[in-house]
């Protein structure tokens, strides 16, 4: 990849997430100009890098359970879609959310309203998931959900391949350079300062993740983005119990996957400890190991006999609400937003580029609408309520 920098660009997109990495496919693609990405370390060394990238497709809210279930299927079709020679690493393991009975009103409400906008879910007894994966306990399960098709994929992979087919397409992507400001003449964007030059650009487009509040703040555009550390742990499944279905489980607040070879990843779905996004522990707290190894050998009582090998932690951008910012940053003409996924971001991920492209070039996304996720709304206290599959219903929001 090159790192030669353009002083000049049509567009410049600031971050190398899966999310800048979409969005520059997707311009390139369009063939809508000079793309210029710029990247301060490598394509997906951020929390993309760490994600671990569950791919499903329903929620509490129609818009995402769109976007989710569209991306899903690029994943399923992706040298279609996306073509080159990237691969995301989709593993098609089927994805099961359980619930116990105080959740499973809203599990049964959601998947069903899920079904009316097009997501392949169905319900399913707790006896379907026992039938389904054997080793499963399923005796505080009311009700669960399955998406046959849906699995993971590899976060550095699906992020490389963009990247790549961007490339191929014309775009420039420039690695391990920072970008210091969005500079502005009135409230107009006239380009990025990137460690001591000026590159001049119409359109500059946010996707800098846990950093993008930094680069908003000079410009008088407050968004609070909170680094989250979650913390995931690794066990290795004993001989007999093989590959499983990704489980989200909202009994537990918990959520896992098979990962390489005989392993599971497992992590909690809820954790409160802000860090400092530049210096944090990127370990697993011993503690935490302990506790995660209880939670996953209470869903798979063979795991009892599993081996724990350790963890991470990587960061969520939390917002306010836990949903992002997308699309035009106003008053600043030529400002645009795609960051602040809160942890959920990595399956839309493929879609989002095609969506935030339209909005920058043509105004509007023409199946979407995404003004409920202006920065704005934090101003105008009208948060994005909970899309979470087991949340309350929120008729407001089913855009
Ligand atoms: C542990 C964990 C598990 C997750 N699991 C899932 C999951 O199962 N399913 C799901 O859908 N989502 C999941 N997520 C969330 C998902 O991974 C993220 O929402 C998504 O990867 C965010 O991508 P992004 O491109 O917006 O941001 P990032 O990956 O944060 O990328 C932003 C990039 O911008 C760069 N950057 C920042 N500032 C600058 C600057 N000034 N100049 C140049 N570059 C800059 C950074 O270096 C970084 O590479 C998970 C996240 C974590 C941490």
């Amino acid at each position: 990849m090159t790192t030669d920098v353009p002083r000049t660009a049509d567009f410049v997109i600031i971050g190398g997430g899966v999310h800048g990495a979409s969005l520059a496919f997707h311009l390139a693609r369009k063939k809508a100009g000079r793309v210029l990405l710029i990247e301060k370390k490598f394509i997906a060394s951020g929390p993309t890098g760490r994600s671990t990238a569950l791919v499903r497709r329903f929620y509490a809210m129609d818009f995402f359970t769109r976007t989710a279930s569209a991306a899903a299927e690029m994943f399923r079709h992706w040298k279609d879609v996306v073509g080159g020679d990237g691969d995301p690493g989709f593993q098609q393991v089927g994805m099961l959310a359980l619930a116990g009975p105080d959740n499973a009103p809203n599990l049964r409400h959601n998947a069903m309203q899920a079904q009316k906008v097009g997501a392949r879910v169905q319900l399913i007894s707790p006896a379907e998931v026992k039938a389904l994966v054997p080793a499963a306990n399923v005796d505080d399960v009311a009700l669960a959900s399955y998406e046959a098709e849906s699995g993971y994929a590899d976060p550095s992979s699906t992020a490389n391949a963009l990247a790549n087919r961007a490339r191929d397409l014309g775009a420039t992507l420039v690695q391990y350079r920072h970008v210091d400001a969005i500079r502005t003449a009135g409230q107009k964007v006239v380009g990025v300062r990137s460690e001591g030059i000026d590159i001049d650009a119409p359109v500059v487009v946010n996707c800098a993740g846990l950093w993008a509040d930094r680069l908003l703040r000079p410009l008088g555009v407050e968004v609070s983005i909170k680094p989250e550390r979650h913390q995931m742990c690794f066990f290795r499944r004993p001989s007999g119990f093989g590959v499983h279905p990704a489980v989200a489980d909202s009994v537990q607040m918990t959520y896992m996957r098979p990962e390489h070879g005989d392993l599971t990843i497992h992590g909690k779905l809820v954790y409160d400890e802000i860090v400092d996004p530049d210096s944090y522990n990127e370990g697993a707290d011993p503690d935490q190991i302990v506790k995660n190894a209880e939670l996953i050998a209470h869903r798979f009582p063979v795991m009892e006999h599993g081996l724990a090998m350790g963890g991470y932690s990587g960061l969520y951008d939390a917002t306010p609400d836990h949903h992002p910012v997308l699309g035009a940053i106003a008053p600043y003409e030529g400002l645009f937003a795609d960051f602040g996924w809160s942890g959920h971001g990595f399956k839309h991920s493929p879609l989002m580029g095609d969506i935030i492209s339209d909005v920058i070039l043509h105004g509007r996304a023409k199946d979407y609408d995404i003004t409920p996720f202006r920065w704005t709304r934090f101003r105008e206290n009208d948060l994005v309520p909970s899309a979470r599959w087991a949340a309350d219903p929120h008729p407001k929001h089913r855009v």
